[in-house]
Formats: structure tokens, C-alpha cells, sequence
């Protein structure tokens, strides 16, 4: 059944605007405007109430790694919601379906990664991270270990632990910080490195870490959390030599590494998990997104051998989940997009055939006079937008301007982009073909024409 029948476009929007209270939303702007009306999906396509079809280079948001509309989930999700729609799996009880996915999970993971803690979201799973990482070292009998070291740009979720966690300057301003956390300045080469070679600059920006531990005191820190590459906050891949380096001074000093998963996992880098394509070894691994392809809300936080053993041997009850933790709907729609992604060698194609084939033409994109550096790895980049290509330090005034501009081109040509910044990204579905890939690049090209035009 449908349970908007008969409505039209105006009408949804005037309903929409009426009551709705969108994330991430300007309310006022929103309302001039009218918002989209998205009515359905089909592989990496959308397309809205009014017949106009968009290539969803964002994957829905950074998630649809299959692409949209594949029956197989919606089937194996009936097939549960006949069986058993909703039970809980507080107290010493479980259902087939958690369980299975945590086998599944522990499987796929890195190694020493072999429990999982469910949530709803990553955001849930970040605020699961915050509390799992005091009690650990309170287990340990290091109760002062209670900062966690995060980066600014980073993006963690928008509750109130993962909002602090992450280093979103405008979230903090808007509700508060709560105590105990700490940012440093992220790997982001084209904005901060300066005279430094991208590789010198990684060696810098890590050692930020070091700088940040001692000045805070090795007793007082608990964790060190961050993205494998940063995504909302315009995906900043970090330069090679920043990775061992923190990875080095993690364990050196005896604090735990929080790879935050929830935009890498799941293929997105061209393996598995960004933890693979960085040899990071995370003691605790929050995901989401791609983990059901966005098909069901379904996230999680991947405990290590070393936290877990902690946690189970040494902890009595953990005081904390989630009504919906592991709900069987969701875990059934996870297991089949997993099915999918390992029948169907989806994370292979992403890594050989998808990401190869378009960072030829993101390559490409780099030579065009408005781009000052095009960067990208398995399929997520970015092009970042200059008013003087050959100067990397000139930025547009007004920042952000330009980059709405673009993005506001990009749709109008039929393409979902991002713009952070001046910056246009991009995240699509794993599953793209050549030909699709041929397709998105044209749109690419004419809205970095269009905007450049426009500068004029
Ligand atoms: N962590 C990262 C790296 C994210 O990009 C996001 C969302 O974009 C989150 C956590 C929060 O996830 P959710 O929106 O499912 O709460």
C-alpha cells in the first residue's frame, strides 16, 4: 500500500515543509526553496516525483554500496518480519540473525577484531565507543585515562558523545562540547602542509598526536579516534606516511586506536575495510552505512581480542545497549547485502575494475583550470576548487560559495555531488560500471565547465 496516495509534488512539499524538520537543514532557506522529492531507486539511479532521474554519486548518503532497489534485501527482510519482527537482545538472549551477522562480522573484519557490540547508527556506535573505552581502562585500574584525542574535520555522528568527538567546529558552537575530548589538526595536505612534500607534512600532522599526549599527560588519555580517510569533512586522504606513524605512537604510548569505519568499510577504499588498505590494526572499529547498504538502519562497534578479553573477563554487567541492538530486520537485511557484496565480488570490481577506471578520469579532472588538486582513493574523492590554479594557497573568498555553486550545477546536470567547502566529492556505489562511469564523468566535466563559466 501506498501511504502517500495521490499526493503531488506541491502537495508532499507543502506537508514536508510544514512539519518536517530535516537534518543538516537551513529551515528557512529549505522552505524558499522546496525541498527534493525523492520517489525511487534503481541501481545508481534516483529519481524524483516529477520524472527527473539523478546519478546518486553520493550512494544515498556514503552507503548504498550495491546500489539501490535490489529485491534479494527486501525479500530476506520479509522473510524475518514473518518469523520474528522484533526481539531484544538485552539479557542473555539473541535471535539467528544477530547471531549469524556477528559471525559473519567477525569473519570479515581484521583480524583480532572477533566481537561486535550492535547499535542503530554510527553515531550510536560512536557513543558506545566513548563509554566502552573509559570502562576499559577503569577495568585496568587507570580510571585518570579518560580523554579521547579526536581531529578537527573529523565526523563522528551527531549525538552528543559523537558530536564532541568530532571536530565540526559550527556542531560545537551550536550545543556545547562535553569534557574530556581533544582535537588535533587533521591530515589534510592541500590546506595545511604549506612548504611541506605531502610526505613530510603526514610525518607532522601524526606527530600532532604525540605533541597532543604529552602535553595532556599519557595517564589522561584514553584513545586517539579517527577516520581511515576523512569523509564529511571533505574527504582528506591522508598522505602514506601518516598512517605507521600514528600507528607506531598508539602503541607506543599505550593508548587504544578507534578507527572510525562507518564511510571506509565495506569496500569503499578497494578492500574490505580502510583498516586493510592501512594496515591499522584498530583495538575498537565502529560501522554502519554500507553494512546493510544503507537498507535498514544497522551499525556496530567491532571489539578487538585485546578490549574484549578486558570487558568480559574483568567486567561484571556492561550498562549499556540499545532497545533496537541487533534488531532482526536489520541484521537480516545486513547479512544479504553481504551475501551480495561476497557473491557478487563487489568489493574485486570496486578495487579493480570501478575505482582504476575513474581515478583515470579524476586525473583528468585535474588538469581543468579550476581544480587545484583531484585526489581519490577507491571510490571516494574529492576536487578541490581554486580561483588560480597555479597558487594551492589562493582560496575563493567566502568560502563554501563556490562550492554550493558546483553542487548546484551538478544537480541541475543530473549528478548528486557533495560540495565541503570549496571542495566537490564524491562517494558513489561500488557496483558502477565503465559505461556508468563514462556517463558520470561527462556530468562531472560540464558542471566543472558550467561553474567555471560562471566565475567568468
Ligand atoms: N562516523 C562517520 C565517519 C560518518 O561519516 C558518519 C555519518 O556520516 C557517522 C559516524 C554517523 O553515522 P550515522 O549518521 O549513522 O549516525
Amino acid at each position: 500500500m501506498n501511504h502517500a496516495p495521490n499526493l503531488s509534488t506541491a502537495d508532499i512539499q507543502r506537508v514536508d515543509a510544514a512539519h518536517h524538520l530535516h537534518p543538516f537543514t537551513d529551515y528557512k532557506a529549505l522552505n524558499a526553496e522546496k525541498s527534493r522529492v525523492i520517489a525511487r531507486g534503481d541501481g545508481i539511479w534516483l529519481w524524483d516525483t516529477d520524472g527527473n532521474r539523478f546519478l546518486d554519486g553520493m550512494a544515498g548518503l556514503w552507503c548504498t554500496q550495491i546500489g539501490h532497489g535490489r529485491r534479494e534485501i527486501a525479500d530476506a527482510v520479509h522473510r524475518q518480519m514473518t518469523e520474528l519482527e522484533y526481539y531484544n537482545t538485552f539479557f542473555k538472549t539473541t535471535h539467528p540473525a544477530a547471531a549469524k551477522l556477528s559471525e559473519v562480522l567477525a569473519e570479515l573484519t581484521p583480524e583480532g577484531l572477533n566481537h561486535v557490540f550492535f547499535t542503530n547508527s554510527g553515531s550510536e556506535a560512536n557513543d558506545t565507543v566513548f563509554r566502552m573505552v573509559r570502562y576499559y581502562w577503569q577495568l585496568l585500574g587507570k580510571p585518570s585515562k579518560q580523554v579521547i584525542i579526536g581531529r578537527n574535520y573529523g565526523y563522528h555522528g551527531s549525538t552528543v558523545a559523537a558530536s564532541a568527538l568530532g571536530g565540526m567546529a559550527g556542531m560545537h558552537a551550536q550545543a556545547g562540547m562535553v569534557p574530556g575530548v581533544h582535537h588535533i589538526t587533521p591530515p589534510y595536505w592541500f590546506d595545511y602542509g604549506g612548504d611541506m612534500s605531502p610526505e613530510e607534512f603526514g610525518v607532522w600532522a601524526a606527530r600532532e598526536l604525540e605533541r597532543a599526549i604529552d602535553e595532556l599527560g599519557e595517564d589522561n588519555v584514553a584513545a586517539f579516534i579517527a577516520e581511515p580517510i576523512q569523509g564529511a569533512g571533505g574527504v582528506l586522504i591522508p598522505p602514506e606516511t601518516y598512517w605507521p606513524e600514528i600507528r607506531r605512537i598508539c602503541s607506543e604510548r599505550d593508548i587504544l586506536l578507534v578507527v572510525d569505519e562507518v564511510i571506509c568499510g565495506f569496500g569503499r577504499t578497494g578492500n574490505w575495510f580502510g583498516s586493510d588498505t592501512y594496515d591499522l590494526k584498530p583495538d575498537l572499529m565502529p560501522i554502519a552505512k554500507g553494512l546493510s547498504s544503507g537498507y535498514l538502519p544497522i551499525g556496530g562497534v567491532m571489539v578487538s581480542d585485546r578490549v574484549a578479553e578486558v570487558v568480559i573477563e574483568k567486567g561484571g554487567e556492561f550498562y549499556h545497549g540499545y532497545t533496537y541492538s541487533g534488531h532482526p530486520a536489520a541484521c537480516a537485511a545486513a547479512l544479504e547485502n553481504l551475501r551480495i557484496m561476497r557473491d557478487e565480488k563487489v568489493v574485486e570490481h570496486c578495487a579493480n575494475e570501478a575505482a582504476p577506471y575513474l581515478q583515470q578520469k579524476w586525473a583528468e579532472f585535474g588538469e581543468h583550470p579550476l581544480v587545484g588538486e583531484a585526489r581519490m582513493k577507491g571510490l571516494v574523492g574529492a576536487l578541490e576548487l581554486v580561483p588560480n590554479k597555479p597558487n594551492r594557497a589562493e582560496r575563493f573568498d567566502n568560502v563554501g560559495q563556490v562550492g554550493t555553486m558546483a553542487r548546484d550545477f551538478s544537480f541541475g546536470n543530473g549528478l548528486i555531488m557533495r560540495g565541503v567547502r570549496d571542495a566537490l566529492i564524491i562517494s558513489p556505489p561500488l557496483v558502477m560500471t565503465r559505461e556508468e562511469i563514462d556517463q558520470m564523468a561527462k556530468l562531472i566535466g560540464k558542471t566543472l565547465d558550467d561553474t567555471y563559466a560562471e566565475l567568468k
